[in-house]
């Protein structure tokens, strides 16, 4: 015999038939019963406990002193359940836990308009009711589906209420809930209980959980906002049980059948689907359910639920989704292998379950999703229980006075057209308040900042030594800017200045030539090395979509010149030994068109490791440009990449006459590189970028004579440096001496800004490193004269 007769040909109805078919068993909840539980209510309201004492006895046949079950008795629970439940429990708990903890809302605060912010924050309903039905099993599951999302929302005051006796089940899933409150009464009365209160249990904002009918009935009458008892919220509209299975040709029959059955012994009125678009697949399942059915403990009840199911076969899944949107089901199991695009289109339903190996057992105890949801259709408005059911959301917002500058105009036209006038003088009155008392100096301030650039008001711009320290420039040792401490003097040979200069100084691109052994095409001059880094940027990057990469910690100039020109920067740190990561840097090559590298760094004074740099130009040749900061390179000339100009099309050095020669306040420096790459920066470089005087000193300092000296003076600076070192090794204060291969040190301290202050109370001004990353507790200082050194190593080693 088969339960279900007809198979249904979907495509052979009509529309009528079609709605019949979907439509759900009516209830009628009988006028005689609707009378009872008023009448119920009524009695509680009135008589309180006793009321609840004697519907327990007439309904539950129990007679019961104490409605509240004490704490002892609920910390024990634990002891009188079974192992392998007790730990089955405490799993579906945490998992469950886990699950509702991703619903709990980040607090964001969201700046509407400038100066306008705001932002929702969440507060947990202070008196809950949790109702547990009981009966024929203890649904201790529902323990946890209450319990969880309402510990979770911080509900100050939890209530539960269950038929007596309770289980202890029951109360250990309350235990871990860690809900106190629990109270023998189960029913209609027990809903009026938590809505009115009586001596013993509080009444209660909002209730939640599943029933009988008298139980829905009497939630739904204490909710009824036409009524007396108003204020109360209940959780969902509750009805039977419903579940729809959708299978294409890679289901397996058994598994749709005892899914089918899991859902229909629920309850009498339960309704099930299944929806295909085989036939095969249909008939199986039609003759195997009752093979199935007979060896469930519940036939009886799974029996009568299945007579008011179907099995429909469609033509196709795009009717299935059709179906199954209108009906809203509050389970839905797809099974079938494209179930994700499926679940793309599914836009009513309570909960899911995607392909084979989800039956819905899992969500209705321990997979971690709620398992109280919308039946009825309401799937159609209603979303599963979830924290936010336990919480109600506030609106936060607070305007500054910009803030309601900013908005004050469009409040007022709009409450003006509404014609509420005391709206709009609430702002028109602080608005002028605000004009008078402060507008007059901040307006021009803010209408610069209107006309500037974004990117130029948010940047943090490279601090020079010199304007980090202003005062007293002449009787302070300054080892913070790298400079020469050693002077020579210059005098113009040129006297007259009123014709504009040579764009690029033969003569001197001559000396430079002669000085670095490279041809005079290799060469252009420019206002510092940094003008350098700035023009190599301009002419190879695309604002906002390409990239620089650097590699800090490293010279500042990189990311404050890609910053003000709007490029992309991408920061690689260097690893232990302040070496390239190469492996990094490679990885991360995407839309990169230059990487500057500073060789020897600043400011931790190593220089970088040659075969590195040649892996890197061949790995980018003719993608990417490789720029080489020499700026300190007469201190170890050695590793100069000169030599390599003519080898890599895609390299640039970077050279300067601020550092060993002793010039820093002349501003001038040079790019060296191939022939193409300068005749396309030569189209970017201001037209007249070197000044006559500049041309000037600059070719003398690259005389013979005075490269003699300048040489000569790397040495004494190198020798003054080795002192230094050897002299501070042993100083108590410091921890790490980094090795230099330039004209400063990279010293670690216990505590750099102690020794920062302490040396510039005695006019000795170092550069404070501490707050770049990984350089905590770092000074950089220069290496001065011999009598500098001495001065400084004295200072460090009364601080010892
Ligand atoms: C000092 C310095 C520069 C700037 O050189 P100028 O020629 O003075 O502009 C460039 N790069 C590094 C690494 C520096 O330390």
């Amino acid at each position: 015999m088969t339960i279900i007769n007809n198979l249904i040909y979907w495509h052979n109805h009509n529309k009528d038939e079609k709605k019949k078919i979907l439509s759900r068993p009516i209830f009628l909840i009988d006028k005689k019963i609707k009378n009872n539980v008023t009448n119920i209510l009524n009695q509680v309201k009135k008589k309180g406990d006793n009321a609840l004492k004697k519907y327990n006895l007439l309904f539950d046949k129990i007679k019961i002193d104490n409605l509240k079950i004490n704490t002892e008795k609920i910390n024990n629970a634990k002891f009188y359940i079974d192992k392998n439940i007790k730990n089955a429990i405490q799993s579906a708990y945490n998992n469950i836990y886990k699950f509702h903890k991703y619903q709990i809302f980040k607090k964001k605060i969201i700046e509407i308009i400038p100066g306008v912010f705001c932002k929702q924050i969440y507060r947990p309903i202070p008196k809950v009711g949790l109702y547990v039905p009981g009966g024929t099993s203890s649904l201790f599951s529902t323990v946890l589906m209450l319990g969880i999302p309402a510990q979770l929302a911080l509900c100050p005051e939890i209530i539960l209420c269950s038929p007596a006796p309770i289980s202890n089940e029951i109360l250990f899933a309350a235990y871990l809930c860690n809900i106190k409150n629990i109270f023998q009464v189960g029913g209609a009365h027990a809903i009026a209980a938590m809505a009115f209160g009586t001596e013993s249990i509080n009444r209660v904002n909002k209730i939640f959980g599943p029933g009988n009918f008298f139980v829905t009935e009497a939630k739904k009458q204490v909710s009824n906002q036409n009524k007396i008892y108003s204020n109360i919220s209940i959780d969902m509209p509750a009805g039977p049980s419903e579940l729809i299975i959708l299978a294409d040709n890679t289901a397996n029959y058994n598994f749709i059948i005892a899914d089918l059955l899991s859902q229909a012994e629920h309850g009498i009125d339960s309704q099930v689907f299944l929806i295909t678009t085989e036939e095969k697949i249909a008939k199986l399942v039609q003759k195997g359910l009752s093979q199935q059915l007979e060896k469930l403990p519940k036939k009886n009840i799974a029996k009568k639920s299945i007579s008011n199911s179907h099995i429909i076969i469609v033509k196709n899944i795009e009717e299935c989704i059709k179906i199954i949107n209108k009906y809203a089901p509050e389970h839905l199991i797809i099974q079938c292998h494209n179930y994700e695009k499926i679940l793309s289109k599914i836009i009513n339903a309570g909960s899911i379950f995607l392909g084979h190996w989800t039956p819905e057992s899992v969500g209705d105890y321990a997979s971690g999703t709620n398992h109280v949801l919308p039946t009825y259709g309401y799937a159609l408005t209603y979303s599963g229980l979830g924290i936010s059911d336990f919480q109600k959301r506030m609106y936060v917002q607070k305007l500054t006075k910009k803030g309601l500058l900013n908005i004050s105009h469009t409040v007022e036209i709009m409450a003006k057209t509404e014609n509420l006038l005391g709206h709009s003088n609430s702002i028109t009155i602080r608005k002028n308040f605000i004009n008078k008392n402060f507008f007059h100096q901040k307006k021009k301030i803010n209408n610069i900042n209107k006309i500037a650039r974004k990117n130029i008001i948010n940047l943090i711009p490279y601090k020079s030594a010199r304007s980090l320290y202003k005062s007293d420039m002449k009787h302070s040792i300054l080892l913070n800017a790298n400079e020469s401490p050693i002077t020579s003097y210059f005098t113009l040979n040129k006297k007259i200045f009123n014709k504009y200069p040579e764009p690029q100084s033969k003569e001197l691109i001559n000396m430079y030539s002669r000085y670095v052994n490279l041809s005079t095409e290799n060469i252009l001059i420019t206002r510092g090395a940094d003008e350098g880094i700035d023009i190599i940027m301009r002419t190879f990057c695309n604002q906002r979509h390409d990239k620089i990469l650097f590699c800090p910690p490293t010279y500042d100039m990189y990311r404050v010149t890609a910053e003000i020109l709007d490029i992309k920067y991408i920061m690689i740190n260097s690893i232990d030994n302040w070496e390239l990561n190469l492996d990094k840097i490679k990885k991360n090559l995407n839309n990169v068109k230059i990487i500057y590298i500073c060789n020897p760094n600043n400011p931790t004074g190593n220089s970088i490791n040659i075969n590195n740099i040649i892996k890197l130009l061949e790995l980018t040749k003719n993608k990417i440009i490789i720029v080489i900061d020499e700026a300190y390179i007469e201190f170890c000339i050695n590793q100069s990449l000169t030599y390599l100009i003519n080898k890599y099309q895609n390299l640039i050095i970077l050279r300067t006459l601020s550092k060993a020669f002793a010039l820093a306040g002349l501003r001038c420096g040079f790019i060296l590189t191939n022939k193409n790459i300068i005749n396309i920066l030569i189209k970017v470089i201001a037209p007249y970028p070197i000044p006559d005087p500049v041309i000037d000193i600059a070719i003398q300092a690259l005389n013979l004579k005075n490269l003699i000296i300048m040489k000569n003076n790397v040495k004494i600076i190198i020798n003054n440096k080795k002192w230094l070192i050897n002299n501070l090794n042993n100083c108590p204060c410091i921890k790490t001496i980094f090795n230099s291969k330039t004209n400063f040190i990279l010293i670690k301290f216990n505590n750099s800004n102690n020794i920062f202050n302490m040396l510039n109370k005695k006019k000795i001004i170092v550069r404070n490193q501490n707050h770049e990353k990984k350089l905590h507790n770092c000074l950089r200082i220069t290496v001065g004269t011999f009598y500098e050194c001495k001065k400084l190593f004295f200072e460090l080693k009364k601080l010892s």
